[in-house]
């Protein structure tokens, strides 16, 4: 078993209930969820003039492998009707892998920790409020640490 923390944002549609079915469609036999963030609301970064986004870290707890947590985490994009139109533009749900174990993977289609962890207050303001003081993988930096250097976004617990 490895326990890991996965990002959850939505910006369209109703997205309090596209996070709420996102968690009860992760959680499987092979996922246990153990923790869930507080959800925050915030400000688009990639572009501008869409929708204020919610976003909530889980952490979990899985006997899958990585890659196999991406094929899950894919399905469940899907299956809230996830429509890849615009990248980095509105999305009924965003599903992320942040941080698996200790694991570093580096291919094409899978990078953990995931690249832009260390740049995303959105992100890392959620996964704080869980784990403040764990460390990346590969800058051993605390989450703490990193949070300290992101304060420039705009990001509102609800
Ligand atoms: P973004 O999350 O950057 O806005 P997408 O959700 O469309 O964009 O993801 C694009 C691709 O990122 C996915 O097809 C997936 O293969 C890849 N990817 C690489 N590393 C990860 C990760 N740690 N978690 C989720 N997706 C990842
Ligand atoms: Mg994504």
């Amino acid at each position: 078993m490895r326990t890991t923390y996965l990002s959850l944002g939505s910006n369209l549609g109703d997205r309090e209930a596209n996070l709420k079915d996102a968690r009860e469609r992760l959680a499987s036999a092979d996922v246990r969820i153990l923790r869930v963030s507080s959800i925050y609301e915030t400000e688009p970064r990639d572009f501008a003039g869409q929708p204020w986004f919610l976003n909530q870290v889980i952490e979990a707890e899985t006997s899958l492998f990585p890659r196999q947590l991406l094929s899950h985490v894919q399905r469940v994009e899907r299956a809230l009707g996830r429509k890849r139109a615009a990248p980095k533009g509105p999305r009924t749900i965003d599903l992320d892998i942040l941080l698996f174990g200790e694991a570093v993977v580096a291919t094409p289609d899978l990078e953990i920790p995931h690249p832009r962890l260390h740049t995303r207050r959105f992100v890392l303001e959620p996964l704080a409020e869980l784990a403040p003081d764990i460390r990346h993988p590969r800058t051993r930096r605390t989450v703490r640490e990193m949070l300290a250097d992101v304060k420039d976004q705009a990001v509102r617990k609800i």
